[in-house]
């Protein structure tokens, strides 16, 4: 018996052979700087304190990759090594899937033999949750980092500044919180033009709920990196402070979708010294030594009539304002850089002079050409809407055109090239409410953890298939509301935003999720 485990480890050979025992009675064997691990796995297994019937020896072998490991069986015990923490809790995510697919019988499971040999082929396997369009509130962002990790995900890039709103609390900018985190009214776009509708906030995170979701994310080996999307897509904070853009107009925070003109000033000192104390802020919120500073969609015409920001250009002697927008960037990042954290931005502000210690998100084929060479001086996560935005309908982009996603082709393989991840995002202008998020992320999200974990030769589609089997009853098992239509149906649902209450391919689901039920 092979049992269903996504991402496919490297190598699984069965044991056919061999029957392991797993009960309360099995006892949990843990070196010390493992004891994390140990201690999950004994609460997940409701250890007895007699047990001793056999064993799970969880134990540390320098040889193994960092985030790998072994797991297998041996003379009726189990067997995790790993080199680090996470390797070891990997193994245990493993062991989990393995566990759920056997019946219990008279309090006892009987396993088929294994061993299994594991690591991933990416470092950073990354999700993103747009929470300024919509806020969900801590609950769903707990549960997404719960599915993130029994899918070996590493990253949960948190987008927590934009156009509709800024969700951090804020004790030193104040109206961040009483201006920047509402809206007129919820919807946005067409629906939003009905004055009727109640305010939508104040949403946003207090400094303890981000504490305590970055401390979950970090007991389940997931990493937080907010995102502050700056110049551009900064309506909210310039409707709360308008002295940060060129003119200093009074704006109201957004209730359309589409890029907007807002864009702090780059020429006006005031605006780096209002960043220098909002960095002071946020970053020790953070564990993770990355921070994503956006750089997407900037729209220079405020910048071309601001006299500072030509002042700038021309005291800096920059060609242009992308130039400028390149600079500035430079100059967020070295402020970061001081505060211990290495930053990330869009693919959009890529250029020759940007600071080549910026990390290049892949989003926008727009400027592919030259982000395959710059590939080659600094690192690169791909992202290529095409592939990994899960806000898409599924007859955009359904299962097989994420898994099938091929790094080569794209050109992302050559010599020299710096991959270091993999990433999904979904952007919730037309996602409103969890069950939406989950009807566009599962079983999506599967597929982009095997894309991240499993080199791009063994991965195999019909395989992935198979496993999706299991998965799938793992997400109905858990009350997840994944996307059950067939190919048939949804080739006919064509429009790229179908997701929320008003998306054809989402009532469609509802109405079918109904009739099986
Ligand atoms: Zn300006």
């Amino acid at each position: 018996m092979k049992y269903s485990i996504i991402p496919r480890p490297v190598r699984y050979d069965v044991k056919d052979n061999e029957t392991v025992v797993v009960s309360d009675m099995t006892a949990v064997n843990c070196v010390r700087s493992f004891l994390s691990v140990g201690n999950a796995l004994s609460e997940y297994l409701h250890t007895r304190s007699d047990a001793g019937e056999n064993e799970i020896i969880i134990s540390r072998a320098k040889s193994i990759a960092p985030e790998g490991y072994a797991l297998y069986t041996e003379n009726g015990n189990i067997h995790i090594k790993a080199s680090t923490a996470t390797g070891a809790y990997y193994a245990f995510v493993t062991l989990k899937w393995i566990l759920m697919q056997v019946k219990k019988v008279d309090g006892k499971k009987n396993i088929t033999g294994f061993l299994i040999e594991d690591k991933p082929c990416y470092r950073h396997r990354g999700m993103m949750l747009d929470e300024c369009r919509h806020f969900f509130g801590k609950e769903t962002v707990k549960k997404l980092i719960d599915n993130m990790s029994m899918l070996k995900i590493n990253v949960f890039h948190w987008h927590l500044a934009d156009d509709q709103g800024y969700r951090i609390e804020s004790k030193v900018f104040p109206l961040l919180n009483e201006v920047a985190s509402k809206r007129r009214y919820a919807y946005l776009g067409k629906r939003g033009q009905d004055e009727s509708q109640p305010e939508y906030g104040p949403f946003y995170y207090t400094h303890d709920e981000i504490r305590e979701i970055v401390q979950y994310a970090a007991q389940r080996h997931v990493r937080v990196i907010p995102e502050i999307d700056i110049p551009g897509h900064t309506t909210a904070m310039v409707a709360a402070y308008p002295e940060l853009s060129c003119d200093g107009k009074e704006t109201d925070v957004n209730v359309s979708t589409g890029i907007m003109p807002a864009i702090l000033c780059a020429g006006n000192e005031n605006t780096y010294a209002f960043l220098e104390k909002l960095f002071d802020e946020v970053c020790p919120l953070f564990q993770s030594r990355y921070f994503h500073i956006g750089g997407d969609e900037a729209r220079y015409g405020k910048w071309r009539k601001c006299p500072k920001c030509q002042a700038k250009i021309k005291d800096n002697s920059l060609k242009n304002e992308k130039h400028l927008q390149m600079y500035f960037m430079g100059r967020i990042n070295e402020m970061l850089r001081h505060r211990g954290k290495t930053c990330i931005a869009w693919n959009d502000c890529l250029g020759d002079e940007l600071d080549k210690n910026i990390i290049c998100q892949y989003w926008t084929f727009q400027n592919a050409v030259m982000v395959k060479k710059q590939a080659k001086k600094r690192e690169v996560i791909l992202s290529p809407m095409l592939d990994f935005y899960f806000n898409y309908s599924y007859g955009s982009i359904p299962l097989k055109k994420t898994y099938k996603f091929n790094e080569k082709k794209k050109g992302f393989r050559k010599k020299g090239v710096r991959v270091k991840g993999i990433e999904g995002e979904l952007w919730t202008e037309w996602i409103d409410t969890p069950e939406a998020i989950e009807y566009s992320l599962y079983p999506r999200l599967s597929a982009l953890a095997e894309v991240a974990w499993v080199k791009l030769e063994k991965r195999n589609y019909k395989d992935f298939s198979e496993r999706q089997k299991f998965y799938k009853l793992y997400l109905r098992s858990k009350g997840i509301n994944y996307y059950r239509l067939d190919d048939k149906t949804r080739r006919k649902l064509i429009p790229m935003f179908s997701h929320g209450k008003d998306g054809k391919e989402f009532k469609k689901n509802e109405a079918l999720k109904k009739q099986k039920n």
